[in-house]
């Protein structure tokens, strides 16, 4: 269904184009977090062009700030002629590493078969590009509107969001008196509206042994072996355990919606050499034994649970085997966030999917966490979710691109939910 506001966004598609070159054209990369301060400059030139008020904000000491590399974000608030809700859109403006097997300039922003291509194309400042478009037509269109729009672009979100979105909701900017409604355009798909995202948590485990010859490993005790039992462990009951439980979130792909667990990295024994040595290894018995597990889960597990379900196999493993001993140091976790189908932000995107699209949309949750942990557990607001243009699957890829039309149908239906949360009914 076409509508006015649509004519008017589709008619700023060059405007759209453009934008989103300017900012792929920006190398945001994260770690270490470049360019951040720049990006905030042209969001900040651009949107009080459109009569947005600005701020500019510096995450002072969270992880990764320095004077070398800032933690900035830029803040922009459009009030309306009325009282009334606000609607925010976050997207963050960090992007990951470029990598191999590019065929284009990671940073070229060059069009192809109606394809934007570059780092951070999909995700997701392709998908800022369109709240920001959508965002100016509907104010040209309908400056009388009600309530407000706030558009930010925060740091970080690529590694944890400290210095972003987690920052802005400590100091309040996402506080429900403040904000009503937030849409985080991550690229779930034009015609797909995500709720919500299963927890993290993240461990290292130490077994420990005691180094000796290695003619004679009796004389010592190799930690190896113990993370042998621990991996086993995890093989016969663990893996299995967590296979079994499936999740009411609808989390894509299928085969999230079970808990799961990565095992990132493994090391034991002696130091590796640098790839120039030549020389061959002395004969250790290893006395200490190092993994990194990625444990995911579900909405229904409680994070104790989840801690709990470990630590008794571990002590488990202290009980029954001779010398076993291990420590396990909890590196970080995020607990698992979903809004209610009934939330206005999703029944209103819900209704500007059907009516732009003429589809109803399909309801995922993310596999991975995303800023809304942030805006769900600091800022204590519920009525959030991501909508955006771009295919997940292309994330983090080389050849990363966005498709111009999927922004633009996408921006239709950022446009579309303003004027249903911020237009006077009748
Ligand atoms: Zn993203």
């Amino acid at each position: 269904m076409t509508s006015i506001l649509s004519n008017a966004i589709a008619a700023k598609r060059d405007d759209l184009i453009a934008l989103t070159q300017d900012l792929i054209r920006i190398p945001t990369l994260n770690p270490p977090g470049q360019n951040y301060r720049l990006i905030c400059e042209y969001l900040d030139k651009r949107l009080s062009g459109y009569g947005f008020e600005t701020e500019l904000i510096r995450a002072f000491g969270t992880p990764g700030d320095s004077g070398k590399y800032p933690r900035w974000n830029i803040v922009a608030r459009h009030a309306g002629a009325h009282s009334g809700d606000c609607v925010h859109f976050n997207s963050h403006t960090d992007v990951v590493e470029v990598g191999a097997g590019w065929t284009f300039d990671p940073f070229g922003a060059e069009i192809s078969d109606g394809k934007i291509y570059g780092r951070g194309t999909c995700d997701m400042k392709g998908g800022l590009a369109s709240s920001i478009i959508a965002a100016e037509a509907f104010i040209e269109l309908y400056p009388h509107f009600a309530g407000a729009i706030e558009i930010s672009g925060t740091a970080d979100e690529e590694s944890g969001g400290y210095g972003g979105v987690a920052y802005l909701a400590e100091q309040g900017y996402f506080d429900p008196t403040r904000v009503q409604h937030v849409i985080i355009p991550e690229p779930l798909n034009k015609d797909r509206i995500c709720l919500g995202h299963r927890g993290g948590w993240w461990a290292e485990i130490e077994t420990k042994g005691e180094i000796a010859h290695g003619s004679m490993p009796f004389l010592g005790d190799c930690a190896v072996r113990h993370m042998g039992a621990v991996l086993s462990e995890f093989e016969d009951k663990l893996f299995p355990a967590m296979a079994a439980r499936r999740t009411d979130m609808p989390v894509v792909p299928d085969g999230a919606r079970s808990s799961t667990m990565n095992i990132n990295s493994i090391h034991g024994g002696q130091k590796e050499q640098d790839d120039d040595f030549t020389g061959l290894p002395a004969h250790c018995v290893p006395d200490s034994c190092r993994i990194v597990i990625d444990r995911r889960f579900l909405v229904e597990e409680p994070l104790d649970q989840v801690r709990g379900e470990i630590t008794a196999l571990l002590e488990g493993l202290r009980a029954s085997r001779v010398d076993f001993d291990y420590e396990l140091t909890e590196l970080n976790a995020v607990l698992p966030s979903m809004t209610d189908r009934d939330a206005p932000v999703v029944q209103t995107v819900t209704k500007a999917i059907e009516d732009v699209m003429g589809k109803s949309p399909e309801y995922v949750a993310s596999p991975g966490t995303y800023d809304q942990k942030h805006i769900d557990r600091i800022g204590k607001l519920k009525n959030c979710i991501a909508y955006g243009p771009g295919i997940l699957e292309l994330a983090h890829k080389p050849d990363e691109y966005i498709g111009i039309d999927d922004m633009v149908d996408a921006a239709c239906v950022m446009g579309a939910a303003l004027e249903s949360l911020l237009l006077p009914k009748g």
